[in-house]
C-alpha cells in the first residue's frame, strides 16, 4: 500500500513513460504507446499481488532494464503468492462493488470504444452504466454468432476487442445445435488465474496445505484449427495451455503430481489410468485431489475400483501396462517415473485397497495427507456428491468456483460450507454484471416473468436472476442464461446460489442441451431414418435417467404406425442418429469417454401422448396452454408411469460403441 501511494506521488501524473526496449512481451501488452497509465498499475496490482506491483514500482523508480525480464521469470516461477493480501484485496473489492463495478465497466468500454459491435450504438465515448444500458441492447449468444464467425475466420479487423481474441473457446453449450464459439483471450487467462487465487487464498486458510501436490484428474480437449487459424477447443483446454496456469497452480499448491504427457495425451482412458498411477507414485505429496468437475473425480473412482490390481502391477513391475497405455509419449513419461520395480509400494496398495468395504474413505486411505477434495459441485453436478462423499470419506469437500467459457462471476469464500449449500461471491472487477429479475410463473417448470436487469449490488437477498454479463473478451450485456439465486452478501457484493440453466432440460453431467437442441436431434434423426419408410414422429419427450450409473438419455417416440409393423433395423438406426444428433461438446466427449452411458429409444403405443394430456387435464391445465412436456422429470412421476406402461420397444444406441 505504501510502496503504491509513492508510486503515484513520484508518477505525480496520469502517465509516465516506460521505455518501450524496457518492456518485456509480458508487460508490452500493459504499455500503449510506450505509456503506462496508473489504471494499468493498478490492474498490475490487483491481477498479480503486490509482488509485481512492487517490481514495476522499482522499475519505475530506478529504470533497472532488466526489470521486465525479471517480471517475466517471477510469472513462471511464481513466487509471489500471499494468501492473506490476496483476502485483503479481495474485501477492498467487494467493500468497493459499486465503484469497482463502474471502474470496471469504464475500463472496458475505453478499451473497446472503437470496436464494430459498439460503434454506431451512440455510446460517444460515454463509459457510465446508464449511457451503457441505454445504447446497447441485451444480447444472446445467436446475437454475436455472426461477428464471431468472422473472426474465427480470420477477420483480423476490431469486432468485438480492440486486441485480437489469442483463440477460440468452445463452450459446451450449443446455439441451434451448432457448437458454440467464443472468444478466448488474455484477459480471461488473468481472470482465471485471479478466481484460482482467490479460492485457494479462502480454502487455504480454513484447510491448509504445504509443499504439496494435487491428484487433479484433468484433460485437455481434442483442438482444430479455424479458417484464419485460430486454434479452438474448450476454455479449459486454453488454460491449461497458458504460461500462467502452472506458475499459478505451483503458488497454489496445486502443481498436478501427472507429467503433461498425461494431462495432454490422446486418448482419456489413458490420461485417466496414469493419473490414478501417477496418485499412487506420489502419494506422500498429495494433499489435493480435484478435477474440474466432481463427476471426473468420480469416474476417476469408478475406474480405480475397475483397475487397481493392474496399476499394482505397474509398480511391482516398474513399468506401466501396454494393454492399458499405448500412446508413445505417455508411454515414455510414465517410465521415467516408474524407474524401477517397486514392490513394496505395490504391496502397501493392495493392502490398503483389500482393507476397504466397499470403497468407503478409498482417498484417505491411500491419500494419507490430502487435505480435502476439490471441484464443481454444485447445479448438475450436485448429483454426484453422494458418491463423492463415499470415495471422501471423512474429507472434506470444496464446492469450487462458478463461471462459464464466456468468463468468470464468482468464488467459493466460504469453503466449509457443504457443497449442497455452496454461494459464490462475485468478483466485482472481472467483468461488469447485471441481473434480470425472474418470477418464476406457476404454469410450467422454467418458466419465467423478467423485470429490468439491475446492477450487481441492487440485487434482493431470496431472489432469483438471470446472470448478465460484459467482459474483456468481447461480451457485451450478454445473457449466460443461467438462473441464480441471492443467499446473501459479502460485503456489498451478493452471493450467488446456482439455480439451474434456462431453457435446458436434458443435461446428465457437463452436458447441456435445450429444448431446441432435442427437437433438431429428433428432426435430424428422423429425416436420416425414418422419412425413407413413411414414418412420422406424432410427438416425442425425453427424460435423463439417473437412476443407474452413467445416467443417460431417454427418448420418447411416438409414431404413426406401431412399432410392431416396423423393421426393428430401422428403429436402431433411428436410435443411433438420436444419439449422433446431440453435437454439444459436453455430450459427445461424455459419451466417448463412458461418463454418460447409450441413448435409449422407447418407441410408444400410439395415442400415448393423448394419454398425457388427459393426465394434465385431469390436474387443471387447460386444454388451450397445453403443451406436451419436452422433458419428463424424476418428480413427475404421473406422466413417467404412462409412458414406461406404454413403451411397445426398447433399443440402445451403438452410436459410440
Ligand atoms: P461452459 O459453457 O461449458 O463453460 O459451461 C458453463 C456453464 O456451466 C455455466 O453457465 C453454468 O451453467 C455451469 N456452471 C459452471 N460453473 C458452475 C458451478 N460452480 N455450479 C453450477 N453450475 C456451474
Amino acid at each position: 500500500m505504501v510502496i503504491k501511494l509513492v508510486a503515484r506521488e513520484m508518477l505525480g501524473q496520469q502517465y509516465t513513460k516506460i521505455p518501450s526496449s524496457l518492456a518485456s512481451e509480458h508487460l508490452k501488452a500493459f504499455l500503449k504507446d510506450g505509456k503506462l497509465s496508473l489504471e494499468h498499475i493498478d490492474r498490475f496490482r490487483l491481477h498479480n499481488g503486490r509482488y509485481y506491483h512492487a517490481s514495476l514500482v522499482s522499475w519505475l523508480l530506478l529504470g533497472v532494464s532488466k526489470c521486465g525480464e525479471m517480471l517475466e521469470k517471477k510469472a513462471t516461477r511464481g513466487d509471489g503468492f500471499s494468501g492473506e493480501e490476496v483476502i485483503a484485496e479481495f474485501e477492498r473489492l467487494t467493500r468497493d462493488a459499486a465503484i469497482v463495478q463502474r471502474d470496471t465497466l469504464r475500463r472496458i468500454l475505453a478499451e473497446n470504444a472503437g470496436v464494430e459491435y459498439l460503434r454506431g450504438l451512440g455510446l460517444a465515448g460515454r463509459t457510465d452504466p446508464d449511457s451503457f444500458r441505454a445504447c446497447v441492447p441485451l444480447a444472446t449468444h445467436v446475437d454475436l454468432e455472426r461477428y464471431i464467425e468472422r473472426i474465427a475466420d480470420g477477420d483480423t479487423s476490431p469486432v468485438l476487442t480492440a486486441k485480437p481474441a489469442t483463440s477460440i473457446s468452445l463452450s459446451s453449450g450449443t446455439t441451434q445445435g451448432k457448437r458454440k464459439y467464443l472468444l478466448f483471450n488474455e484477459e480471461l487467462v488473468k481472470s482465471t488465474m485471479q478466481i484460482y487465487r482467490t479460492s485457494y487464498a479462502f480454502r487455504n486458510r480454513e484447510f491448509p496445505v504445504e509443499n504439496g501436490k494435487a491428484l487433479q484428474f484433468i484433460y485437455s480437449s481434442r483442438q482444430f484449427t479455424t479458417k484464419g487459424g485460430l486454434t479452438a477447443t474448450t476454455a479449459t483446454t486454453n488454460v491449461y495451455r497458458s504460461e500462467e496456469f502452472k506458475a499459478t497452480m505451483r503458488d497454489i499448491q496445486s502443481q498436478c503430481c501427472s507429467p503433461d504427457e498425461v494431462i495432454f495425451g490422446p486418448d482419456f482412458a489413458q490420461s485417466l489410468y496414469c493419473h490414478l498411477l501417477c496418485g499412487l507414485l506420489f502419494a506422500g505429496d498429495v494433499q489435493i485431489v480435484s478435477a474440474t468437475f466432481a463427476h471426473s473425480v468420480v469416474l476417476a473412482f469408478q475406474t480405480f475400483e475397475r483397475v487397481w490390481e493392474e496399476l499394482c502391477a505397474d509398480i511391482r513391475r516398474g513399468e506401466v501396462s501396454p494393454a492399458r497405455v499405448t500412446a508413445p509419449a505417455v508411454r515414455q513419461a510414465m517410465s521415467s517415473l516408474l524407474a524401477a520395480p517397486n514392490p513394496g509400494l505395490a504391496d502397501e496398495v493392495a493392502r490398503k485397497c483389500a482393507g476397504l468395504s466397499n470403497w468407503y474413505g478409498v482417498i484417505p486411505a491411500l491419500w494419507p495427507n490430502a487435505k480435502y477434495v476439490y471441484g464443481i459441485m454444485t447445479g448438475s453436478m450436485e448429483h454426484y456428491v453422494k458418491k463423492l462423499r463415499h470415495y471422501a470419506g471423512g474429507l472434506p469437500l470444496g464446492a469450487a468456483e462458478y463461471g462459464a467459457s464466456e468468463g468468470w462471476i464468482g468464488a467459493n469464500v466460504e469453503p466449509g460450507t457443504p457443497p449442497e449449500c455452496a454461494t459464490f461471491t462475485v468478483l466485482p472487477d472481472i467483468g461488469y454484471f447485471e441481473f434480470i429479475p425472474l418470477k418464476a410463473t406457476s404454469t410450467a417448470a422454467g418458466c419465467y416473468a423478467e423485470a429490468a436487469p439491475v446492477g450487481l449490488t441492487e440485487v434482493a437477498v431470496g431472489e432469483l436472476y438471470e446472470v448478465v454479463m460484459t467482459t474483456f473478451a468481447g461480451l457485451y450485456r450478454y445473457r449466460l442464461g443461467d438462473v441464480v439465486k441471492v443467499a446473501g452478501f459479502h460485503n456489498a457484493t451478493p452471493k450467488l446460489k446456482f439455480v439451474c440453466r434456462r431453457n435446458l432440460m436434458l443435461s446428465i453431467n457437463i452436458d447441456k442441451n435445450s429444448e431446441q437442441d432435442l427437437q433438431l436431434a429428433v428432426d435430424s434423426a428422423a429425416r436420416a431414418a425414418l422419412a425413407g419408410e413413411k414414418l412420422e414422429v406424432v410427438d416425442y419427450t425425453s427424460h435423463a435417467d439417473m437412476s443407474s450409473d452413467p445416467g443417460h438419455y431417454v427418448i420418447f417416440l411416438e409414431l404413426n404406425t406401431d412399432a410392431g409393423a416396423v423393421d426393428g433395423e430401422v428403429l436402431q438406426a433411428c436410435c443411433d442418429e438420436l444419439d449422433r444428433a446431440f453435437v454439444d461438446a459436453g455430450y459427445v466427449g461424455s459419451r466417448k469417454t463412458g461418463a454418460i452411458g447409450a441413448l435409449e429409444l422407447r418407441v410408444l403405443q400410439r395415442g400415448t401422448f393423448q394419454k398425457v394430456l388427459r393426465h394434465y387435464l385431469s390436474l387443471g391445465a387447460p386444454v388451450s396452454q397445453f403443451k406436451s412436456p419436452r422433458c419428463v422429470y424424476r418428480s413427475n412421476s404421473g406422466v413417467l408411469h404412462i409412458l414406461a406402461g406404454s413403451t411397445t420397444n426398447v433399443f440402445f444406441s451403438t452410436a459410440y460403441d
